[in-house]
């Protein structure tokens, strides 16, 4: 039987499903060995950087994460970041695959003048602030204007212009920073707008997050009538399922009535952004529309408008993704996830994604030879690096921190904090 050894960078969702795949594979001709390689001192990517704190229903994947670790054929090697704590070729040379689940990191820009003031962010960065990341948990997010607007259509740019529009004390019992909840409990934004640059019919969220809104107690989910009538016949009786069901739910959110609160949420279709405004900070967007040009006032601008491989692992890029054919990208580099077809999709469309690129390793690699053991071991064995134990003190003190509180955890936000605690495992 031929034992391969298959190096995954990035343990996110599409780490983990890969190396899910491969130890189902396991059979009497073909065996897997994973070692999983992240840069940050913690595992779980978006499911713990990405996704809000108030979806704890969708986090809940970590559990399958955790079993996928708890095989003895796996490994984790956190802290170590490929490209400078080791060099992309040297994985190369002594695994016989590496895949790249290393996501499209990269805030796509908008190309407008204004994006560089101050108080413009990306939701590259805003979302990892929220989410205790340790490279983004000290940005100074400005909240102390009254008037947000956050630009895009998506699921990202829904979750974005929830958290700064709802009530903080909405935010309490989730895994949100302790730093982010003190900002927000802090805020005095009270008037959030989503401006979609197309009309309602071409929105990108899906329909669950929009019915959700109008559980928001706190708040007025506020979109035009009119121009969900609009929409609904611009878009026709073909219309795509999904489609239809997003309208129906803004249908549905439009006819709401206004309840006695003094905090909005409001979507704005066919705003095209021209140029953000301000002297010192953000001030106003300009935004082009079929009544001509408007401007809006705004204390905080953050884009939800899709994200982009980052061009530092010098590979050649397709769109926002890593150029790769079912993804094989040269010699035994493989990619998976967002890295390999663009930031789309719920964590799930991973696990498909995931068996197809694996169906491909194993028919480039069998009838090949493996390749020795002790070339991968002398490589990443002396590697400084946090494991799987010490992760485990990681989560089991955040887990503690976070049940004196009434939460499902406090986040160490910190990397010295969290090398720290893993040490103390040691
Ligand atoms: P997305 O769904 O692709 O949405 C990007 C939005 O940005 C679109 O509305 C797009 O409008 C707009 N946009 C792009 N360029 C623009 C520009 N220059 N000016 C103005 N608007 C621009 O991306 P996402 O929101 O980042 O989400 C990524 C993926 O993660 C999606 O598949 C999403 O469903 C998923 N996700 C899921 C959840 C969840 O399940 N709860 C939460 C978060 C994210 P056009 O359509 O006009 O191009």
């Amino acid at each position: 039987m031929s034992t391969y050894r298959v190096a995954i960078v990035g343990a996110g969702p599409a780490g983990y499903f890969s190396a899910q795949v491969l130890q189902g594979l396991s059979n009497d001709d073909m065996a897997f060995k994973v070692d999983l390689l992240e840069k940050l001192p913690t595992p779980w990517g978006l499911v713990r950087s990405g996704v809000a704190p108030d979806h704890p229903k969708i986090k809940s994947v970590s559990k399958v994460f955790e079993k996928i670790s708890d095989e003895p054929n796996f490994r984790l090697f956190a802290n170590v970041e490929v490209g400078k704590d080791i060099s992309l070729d040297s994985l190369k040379d002594a695994y016989d695959a590496v895949i790249l689940a290393v996501g499209t990191p990269i805030g796509k820009k908008l190309g407008i003048p204004g994006e560089d003031l101050r108080n413009c962010w990306s939701s590259a960065e805003f979302v990892p602030w929220y989410n205790g990341h340790p490279d983004y948990s000290q940005r100074e997010i400005d909240l102390s204007g009254k008037r947000a607007i956050v630009i895009g259509a998506g699921n990202v740019a829904m979750d974005v212009a929830r958290l700064l529009a709802m009530n903080s004390n909405d935010l309490i019992t989730t895994d949100i920073s302790d730093g982010a909840l003190d900002e927000l409990h802090n805020s005095s934004i009270r008037e959030v707008w989503l401006c979609a640059r197309r009309g309602a019919e071409f929105a990108s969220f899906t329909a669950p997050e929009l019915r959700e809104l109008s559980e928001l107690k706190n708040t007025n989910v506020v979109i035009s009538r009119e121009e969900i009538s609009e929409a609904i016949g611009r878009a026709g009786n073909e219309v795509e399922r999904h489609v239809k069901a997003n309208l129906d739910a803004m249908q549905v959110i439009a006819r709401m009535d206004r309840r006695e609160v003094n905090r909005r949420l409001e979507f704005h279709f066919g705003y095209v952004p021209k140029e953000i405004r301000g002297t010192k900070k953000v001030e106003s967007v300009i935004f082009t529309t079929a009544q001509g040009e408007v401007e809006v006032e705004a204390d905080l601008v953050v884009t939800a408008i899709g994200y982009e491989a980052d061009p530092e692992w010098d590979l050649k890029l397709e769109g926002s993704h890593f150029q790769n054919l079912d993804g094989f990208i040269e010699d035994n580099l493989y990619t998976v996830g967002w890295a390999k077809r663009g930031p789309s999709g719920v964590i799930g469309t991973n696990k498909s994604d995931a068996s197809n690129v694996v169906e491909e390793i194993v028919s480039r690699l069998s009838g090949r030879k493996p390749k020795n053991e002790s070339l991968r071991d002398n490589l990443v064995e002396n590697l400084n690096h946090i494991d799987l134990e010490e992760w485990r003190g990681i989560n089991e003190f955040e887990i503690a921190a976070g049940v004196e509180q009434g939460r499902p955890r406090s986040k160490i936000t910190a990397r010295e904090e969290m090398l720290k605690v893993a040490n103390s495992r040691r």
